[in-house]
């Protein structure tokens, strides 16, 4: 589902579900366009590709940490510490901040899709600035959804940002060449975000970005020739990726321990 306000993009979702739940799932992709805290949609677009299940890769969730900071430059220093212990070189961690914080298209406004920013050098690689590089046909299985929510509930974090990132996130650092992944969201209302590796999991923090602030988007950091780049991204915007298996959802913890 992709809901436009104005020509202006505010949401999007995904989902792979066997036919004889297209019908609910579409129901719910439209409520939820019409309710985005950015305002209805004037034109929502609602897509349906039939999917073979051979063609289906199989994947686990990351384990969750749920980190706790004070404010966001807590949560930015954070998350700069995590991508820089996971591999990402200082420099690429300060071009995707500042990508970020400024806007990361061209018009300083949100992308549509991600980032891929080079993981030593901090050069931006997706070939169009506005859209990005969109990950696409991935979902949990009904069964792990099921879990999922469980597990969540628990620890106070079943909203549908943690549930869809952390989907989007599994698909994300299955690829072999992306070294982790940044992201806070473009809801002026929902400051957390995270990183994710395939060695940290997925490092939820409380607070990266400020109140009311539209600007948000996704940073992949990649180590790739640029002649696996166009393999890189057919993957992310082409496999069908189904969650069968979650991990674990850890308690918060304190980050500084002044919170
Ligand atoms: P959200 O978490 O939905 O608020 O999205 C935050 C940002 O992540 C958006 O502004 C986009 O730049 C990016 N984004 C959203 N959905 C996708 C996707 N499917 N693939 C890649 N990037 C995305």
């Amino acid at each position: 589902m992709r809901a436009e306000r104005a020509g202006k993009h505010i949401s999007g979702a995904e989902r792979l579900v066997t036919s004889d739940l297209l019908e609910s799932v579409a129901i719910e992709l439209v409520q939820r366009a019409l309710q985005h805290p950015r305002g209805s949609a004037s034109k929502i677009h609602i897509q349906v590709d039939c999917i073979k299940t051979s063609e289906l890769a199989s994947g686990r969730l990351p384990d969750l940490y749920n980190n706790q900071v004070v404010d966001w430059q807590h949560g930015r220093e954070l998350a700069r510490e995590i991508l820089i212990a996971g591999g990402v070189s200082s420099v690429a961690v300060d071009a995707a901040l500042q990508a970020l914080a400024s806007g990361p298209a061209p018009d300083g406004q949100s992308m549509r899709g991600a980032m891929l920013i080079d993981a030593d050098s901090g050069a931006r690689l997706e070939k169009d600035q506005t859209r990005g590089v969109r990950v696409s046909r991935m979902d949990l299985a009904p069964a792990a959804r099921q879990q999922l929510l469980l597990a969540l509930e628990k620890q106070g974090l079943n909203n549908p940002h943690v549930i869809e990132a952390l989907t989007l996130a599994a698909k994300v650092i299955a690829a072999p060449t992306i070294i982790a992944e940044l992201c806070w969201s473009d809801d002026p209302d929902y400051l957390a975000g995270y990183v994710a590796s395939k060695h940290g999991g997925y490092q939820r923090i409380s607070l990266l970005k400020p109140a009311d602030e539209e600007r948000g988007g996704r940073a992949f950091f990649v180590r790739s020739s640029k002649e696996r780049l166009g393999a890189l991204v057919r993957w992310l915007e082409g496999q069908p990726f189904l969650i069968e298996r979650i991990g674990r959802i850890y308690a918060p913890r304190y980050w500084k321990g002044d919170v």
